[in-house]
Order: C-alpha cells, then structure tokens, then sequence
C-alpha cells in the first residue's frame, strides 16, 4: 500500500478488496502440522532465528477452523492423504495451500505405491517449494510470495467464480485413496 510514502500527504486512499486482502495477507494463520524432515525445517521457522512472526504468522491454530494456510511440510502417503483432505474441508474459505518440498510437490524419491505423487492430486495447491528439505528461507520467501497472491485476488463470489472458471478448486484424488464414509 506504500503507507509510509503515502502518510505525509495526510491522505490515505485504497478500496475494500485491497484493505480486506492486506488484512489478510497480514494475519495468514496456518495450521498446525508436519508430516515428514520438511516440517523440522518448518518449526525452524516459526522460531525466532527467523522469526516468522515478523509477517503475523507466529500463531500456528491446533484446530483447522482457525487457520487459513496449509503447510504441507513432507511427503503424504495414502493413508494420510483423506486425514489431510479432512484437515483441508475443516478451514475456512478465503485458504491457501503450500507444498514445502520435493515430496510434497510431487513424491520425489518416493515414487512408489504408498506415497501421494503430488498433494495437488487430494487438495489445490497455490505455491510449490522446491527443495529436500527447503531452508527457512526458501520457505518464507514462498510464504512471501503467496501474500503478493493474496494482494491481487478478488473477493467473493467473484473470487469463487473465477476458481470455479479455471477449475483450479477441483482436486483430482485418485481412486486408490479411500475416504472415511
Ligand atoms: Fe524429507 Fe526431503 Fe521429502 Fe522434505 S523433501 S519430506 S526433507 S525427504
């Protein structure tokens, strides 16, 4: 919003969508859990060496109805890929998805029967972080990157409309992962 340019003047404008989306790109909550060695670098970064609380981040929710952001930290086998699903139906609509890593983002050295080729086959991904594991770094600058994306989108029924026009909030699960009835 270039607010420190901006005070100076005195006068400050912006519309609803840009307010409503720097609020929450600034307040992005994710939910708690890790899978596999990618989430150990996650906890690094939610610690204060690289102090995610820099970005309103700090607050990692036990419950998914509190959080908007989905880390995906380590590769999901097939048993866990429904307990993910579930996990992804349990928050709240505005949500992001992040696949932290190589396995997360498409099975890496794990291409074998037990483990999900890419979480985008169970839940819609917006950013892939490449890397086993990726370091802090990499993986604030994706958290970075998905905050620009928030910047841009439009809001309600439009934001929905056009994820439904591009089928990017369809999933692909396939056949071989179960769902509890
Ligand atoms: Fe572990 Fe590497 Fe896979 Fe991350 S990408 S879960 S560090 S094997």
């Amino acid at each position: 919003m270039g607010l420190e340019e901006n005070l100076p003047s005195g006068v400050l404008l912006t519309s609803v969508e840009k307010l409503v989306n720097w609020t929450r790109k600034s307040s992005l909550w994710p939910a708690t859990f890790g899978l596999a060695c990618c989430a150990i670098e996650m906890m690094t970064t939610g610690a204060p060496r690289y102090d995610l609380a820099r970005f309103g981040m700090e607050v990692f929710r036990a419950s998914p109805r509190q959080a908007d952001l989905m880390i995906v930290a380590g590769r999901v086998s097939n048993k866990m890929a429904p307990v993910l699903r579930q996990i992804y139906d349990q928050m709240p609509e505005p949500r992001w998805v992040l696949a932290m890593g190589v396995c997360a983002s498409s099975g890496g050295m794990f291409n074998n029967y037990a483990v999900v080729q890419g979480v985008d086959h169970v839940v819609p991904v917006d950013m892939y972080l490449p890397g086993c594991p990726p370091r802090p770094e990499m993986l604030m600058d994706a958290i970075l990157k998905i905050h620009a994306k928030i910047s841009d989108e439009p809001l309600g029924p439009k934001r929905a409309a056009e994820l439904a026009e591009s089928g990017y909030r369809t999933p692909m699960v396939p056949s071989s992962i179960k769902f509890a009835p």
